[in-house]
């Protein structure tokens, strides 16, 4: 019998390839988590996914109401999962105004962080229920949640505060998870910064009573994906090439999905609360190490406040 892992934005980029490599193992069945549903069935079948190996089904994380739906019809599938990949985002760069959630929140960090956030608590109850001996959560994360690292040092930096924004409600006008003016790069790597504390939290929290294996990575800079389509043209093309030719960072999307699958199911990640990284200056047949957080993202204060106040957030306090 074949393992279940559900994907979230597996319609592009990393998710796609994510969900192919994992089929690719043969023992897996991915449930393609997307917004738009002939999108993800064009985008599978662009890169060969056999149709029996996968199923769509319909999640907006840009909506809270969407994603409890999402948990009921998958509930109705009768189906088991034994991973759950948070692989969906938005990057806004360029937008002077936020954008604003059905439930009146700022829109990259609600897509990114609260609406997996969400889907995470309810769906470790899943995870539970299913038989398997290895279960597996997994986070996408990104340099640039990290400022001690090159990648991580370009300005604007993520910056918590003391999730002002969050404790006055985060409700327009507050847009921004410590209360200040908005800026669309910073929700993003702020946003990245709560995945990490997320899987962090969900460790500390469920990894010994449920046995869960909650992780997260870095799969490199995928500088041709879509997640750029919001940027300038002009940098959409020089991106990959300064990636390619200067810093030596590029990764290519298959190498990126091959990633994340080797987290998702073998043997070698089974490792519970770690941030797995191939490093920046990608080599011919680089291996993965256990990369040590952003001062944020290990600072488990700073975790136990951000799940309690997403927690109020998604309603489930
Ligand atoms: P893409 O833009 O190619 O893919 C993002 C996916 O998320 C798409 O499938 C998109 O759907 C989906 N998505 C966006 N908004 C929503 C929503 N509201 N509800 C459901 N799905 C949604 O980006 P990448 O593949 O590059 O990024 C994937 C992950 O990898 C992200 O978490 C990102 O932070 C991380 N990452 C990326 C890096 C890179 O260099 N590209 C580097 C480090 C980390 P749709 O197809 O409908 O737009």
């Amino acid at each position: 019998r074949k393992s279940t892992a559900i994907i979230t934005g597996a319609s592009s980029g990393v998710g796609l390839q994510a969900a192919k490599a994992l089929v690719d193992k043969g023992n897996w069945h991915v449930i393609m988590a997307c917004r738009d549903l002939i999108k993800a069935e064009k985008a599978a079948q662009s890169v060969g996914i056999p149709t029996n190996s996968y199923t769509l089904m319909q999640i907006d994380l840009g909506s809270l109401e969407s994603v409890r739906q999402f948990v009921n019809n998958f509930r109705a599938s009768g189906r088991t999962v034994e991973a759950l990949v948070c692989n969906a985002a938005i990057y806004m760069p360029l937008i002077k105004e936020p954008l604003f959630s059905p439930e009146g929140y700022e829109l990259t960090v609600t897509t990114n962080h609260l609406g997996h956030f969400l889907l995470c608590n309810l769906m470790l109850a899943d995870l539970q229920k299913s038989p398997a001996t290895d279960k597996r959560l997994v986070i996408l994360g990104t340099v640039t949640h990290n400022p001690d690292e090159l990648g991580g040092k370009i300005p604007p930096r993520p910056d918590l505060g003391n999730f002002e924004g969050f404790a006055a409600g985060f409700q327009n006008p507050i847009c921004m998870i410590n209360g200040k003016e908005f800026e669309p790069v910073k929700a993003y790597k702020d946003s990245k910064v709560c995945n990490v504390l997320t899987m962090r939290e969900l460790h500390n929290r469920f990894h010994e009573s449920t046995g869960i294996t909650f992780s997260s990575l870095y799969p490199g800079c995928v500088a041709t994906t879509a997640l750029f389509r919001n940027h300038y043209p002009l940098f959409q093309k020089i991106f990959p090439l300064f990636q390619k030719y200067i810093t030596g960072g590029f990764v290519t999307e298959e190498l990126s999905g091959e990633r994340v699958a080797m987290v998702v199911a073998d043997s070698e990640y089974k490792q519970s609360g770690i941030y797995w990284s191939w490093g920046n200056r990608q080599k011919e047949g680089r291996t993965s190490f256990v990369q040590k957080v952003s001062p944020q993202a290990r600072d488990d204060e700073k975790g136990r406040r951000m799940w309690n106040l997403s927690y109020e957030l998604v309603g489930l306090g």
